[in-house]
């Protein structure tokens, strides 16, 4: 039994990987299209591995570095890369790729609403973040959606948290934010003070010194 946060006011969570994932059955029929008959969960599992990998590479575009990674490790060969690429990136400027929603998040976003929390989204994002929260049918229940490319302040910097805390009205004792980087999310929020929780939906990231959960609904745990 876990012991509750005092007086929290708002939650805020990290879009990408935490409320939102990339279309897997897409990225499945792709492959499938070229002989490669992959699972879902097998994708999920690749993608977490490939978005490490982009991550820790420091490369130049770690969107090209993040794709090519996941693909050659679902069993592409080097010279099909490039093509899927550009699907991909013409897909994703059409019809934003984050565009599934974790099965908890409505439930979640819910019943925080029903007890009276405030609850929002900080997102390193491409300005679209706000339209695909509403066309999930999310934004209903978030009081405010940050977007980095639109305030021009992206995470690990304290001041996207600290723009949501002044629009809140909220101290950052009284908040909680949830996302998958331990970087971005649970580092950067602690700075400014606010409790963090790591999302680790593949129970993966439990080497990291810090409250975590594998499902959103984990988090009336501490509220
Ligand atoms: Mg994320």
């Amino acid at each position: 039994m876990r012991v509750p946060f005092k007086n929290i006011r708002a939650v805020l969570f990290d879009a990408g990987n935490t409320l939102i994932y990339p279309d897997y059955a897409f990225v499945q029929k792709l492959l499938a299209e070229r002989s490669a008959e992959v699972r879902i969960e097998t994708l999920k599992q690749l993608e977490f591995e490939a978005k490490v990998a982009a991550q820790s590479s420091q490369v130049q575009k770690p969107w090209k570095e993040y794709f090519s990674h996941w693909l050659t490790s679902a069993g592409m060969s080097n010279e099909t890369i490039p093509e899927l690429l550009s699907i991909l990136w013409n897909r994703h400027r059409e019809k934003n790729l984050w565009s599934v929603l974790d099965e908890d998040a409505i439930k979640t976003l819910a019943e925080l609403k029903r007890r009276h929390f405030l609850s929002g989204v900080i997102s390193n994002s491409d300005g679209r973040v706000e339209k695909q929260l509403s066309n999930l049918g999310l934004s209903k229940y978030l009081d405010i959606i940050l977007d980095s490319e639109i305030i021009g302040i992206s995470k690990p910097d304290a001041g996207i948290f600290k723009i949501a805390l002044n629009e809140l009205d909220v101290k950052p004792d009284s908040t909680i934010f949830i996302g998958d980087s331990y970087k971005h999310d649970v580092v950067a929020a602690q700075q400014v003070g606010m409790h963090a929780i790591l999302f680790d939906p593949l129970k993966k990231l439990e080497h990291h010194d810090c409250l975590r959960i594998n499902r959103l609904t984990q988090v009336f745990d501490f509220i």
